[in-house]
């Protein structure tokens, strides 16, 4: 069976890398798409295990030689996820897992009727800023940023096909596993399993 392409969103601080990495960690399956961005690096990231970091042009070479599935600009960088890997991983039965922003997850939706979509929420704005505040890695002015950024994207959280709501992390990450082991059940998805049985069903 094709494995299940998941796109993880949420507001920056909603707490995806560590739902993600808890994920990956206690459940077998699971392959994380790695993206490529512009921005800097921030302090203790590392090339190829957070990113694959790109200059400007390097970037746009990328695009132009189609090499990635989506891309988006956030908050002033590109954003994209490498092609090769996801079409590997799901061809070798993998459930493929990409955080990406808003933009990034409509192009999947357009381009993979299939994937399935989820929004990863924080309990409240409140927490939200909170979190934000306690990382520590961000300016004041890019708090803000990202908090409007935020607002715009709660516009588009119906286009997902769920919600998960980050009040604890080991619930949410045994709720986000048990969301996507439902859709693995659904008929579409076992397609070869139906035909199978069918099959059985007429020579019984
Ligand atoms: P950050 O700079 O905090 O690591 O990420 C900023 C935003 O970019 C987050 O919402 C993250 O999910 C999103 N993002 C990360 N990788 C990709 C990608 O490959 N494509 C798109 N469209 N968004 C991404």
């Amino acid at each position: 069976m094709r494995g299940i392409l998941i796109v993880v969103s949420g507001f920056a601080g909603a707490g995806k890398g560590t739902i993600m990495n808890k994920l990956i960690e206690e459940y077998p399956g699971y392959a994380l798409s790695v993206s490529a961005t512009s921005r800097a690096p921030r302090e203790g990231e590392k090339e190829g295990v957070n990113y694959f970091y790109k200059t400007r042009e390097e970037f746009e070479e990328m695009i132009k030689n189609d090499e990635l599935l989506e891309h988006a600009e956030y908050v002033g960088n590109y954003y994209g996820t490498p092609r090769a890997f996801v079409e590997k991983k799901l061809d070798e039965g993998m459930n493929v897992l990409l955080e990406i922003e808003i933009q990034g997850a409509m192009q999947i939706k357009k381009a993979f009727p299939d994937a399935l979509l989820v929004f990863i929420m924080p309990p409240s704005a409140k927490i939200l800023k909170e979190r934000l505040t306690n990382r520590g890695t961000e300016t004041p002015e890019v708090i803000d940023k990202r908090m409007k950024r935020a607002r715009e994207e709660s516009e588009g959280i119906e286009s997902y096909d769920f919600i998960v709501i980050n009040d604890e992390v080991d619930k949410c990450t045994a709720l986000l596993h048990n969301i996507i082991l439902s859709a693995s059940y659904q008929p579409s998805r076992r397609r070869e399993f139906i035909e199978q049985v069918r099959a059985e069903l007429r020579n019984i």
